[in-house]
């Protein structure tokens, strides 16, 4: 096995999602730097790995480092795992591996799971573009103002929350939001009681809050961006109503266009509100 750092993905539930080459890795490599050993063990012995396994995190002192990087130096080989899915996504590594790239080692991924990519696969929204946030912070004003920061994001969102938190967190979401924004809950993926579920927030938010069990394992949430209108009104359309409102209040622009294209009038106005509050001009 060549001598490097290999950033190894585990399963996020189901031992079946492990691959081959990640077993390979684990097996062949002289040490695991793994985020919990405890928790790691059950991994490693499901799959007959007896490689040496060492603490790491990303505030691991330089003792830690310093035994990976002599291994490294020595033309050994070092496999990095989290708790579960891929190492440094929302988990320790990011140090470890600038660390060792600086150092002039390689540093290779063995890829796999992933909640945010996983979530995102099944979610059934635009997949085109989107922006992973991790976890939201804990205290309600904190969560308010960084979503607040993601209003207006027009691609889709992804986060990942505490189960202790999904309630509060999806009330603030429909506050800062809006209950009609579109989003999917997938929890406990690959496990038992793994749900899927989409609906509006407001939707979302009555039906976590109506049933303690959906308050309970892993939860990722995908959240549709910010309503793209102007692309479903078309440019001509865009064009016409913009025109309008240089003439008339916004409600009436609307209206005049609603009736004579059969759009709804609520969409045409919430897109000239938006444009005003865009670039501070419009006569609304
Ligand atoms: N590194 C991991 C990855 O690649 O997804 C993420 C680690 S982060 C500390 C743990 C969070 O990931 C959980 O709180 C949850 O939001 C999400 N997660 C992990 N496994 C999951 C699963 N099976 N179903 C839903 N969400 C999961």
């Amino acid at each position: 096995m060549d001598c490097g750092l290999y950033v190894v993905a585990t399963p996020i539930g189901n031992f079946g999602d492990m691959s081959q080459r990640a077993v390979d890795v684990l097996q062949a490599a002289d040490l695991i730097a793994a985020e919990d050993t405890r928790h790691s063990q059950r991994l490693l012995q499901h799959f007959a790995v007896d490689t040496p396994v060492m603490a790491y995190h990303d505030h691991s002192d330089e003792c830690a480092q310093g035994r990976i990087e002599a291994c490294l130096t020595t033309g050994g080989s070092v496999a990095l795992v989290s708790d579960a899915g891929t190492p440094l996504i929302s988990d320790p590594g990011y140090r470890l591996v600038r660390f060792v790239q600086e150092r002039g080692f390689a540093v290779r991924p063995v890829p796999g799971a992933c909640a945010a990519i996983a979530a995102l696969s099944v979610c059934g929204l635009a997949t085109d573009r989107f922006l992973f946030e991790g976890f939201l912070p804990a205290r309600s004003d904190a969560r308010a103002n960084r979503l607040a920061g993601l209003e207006r994001e027009n691609v889709t969102l992804i986060f990942y929350e505490a189960p202790h938190r999904i309630e509060a967190c999806l009330q603030s979401m429909v506050e800062v939001l809006g209950g009609e924004r579109e989003v999917v809950m997938a929890r406990e993926m690959t496990k038992t009681f793994e749900t899927i579920r989409r609906g509006t927030l407001a939707e979302l938010a009555e039906f976590v809050a109506g049933d303690s069990n959906q308050q309970k394992g892993e939860i990722v949430l995908v959240v549709a961006g910010k309503e793209r209108v102007e692309q479903e009104l078309g440019a001509d359309v865009a064009a016409l109503l913009s025109r309008l409102a240089e003439e008339l209040p916004a409600s009436r622009a609307a209206a005049v266009v609603a009736d004579c294209t059969g759009l709804r009038k609520k969409q045409l106005y919430q897109y000239l509100i938006a444009m005003k509050e865009d670039n501070g001009r419009g006569q609304v």
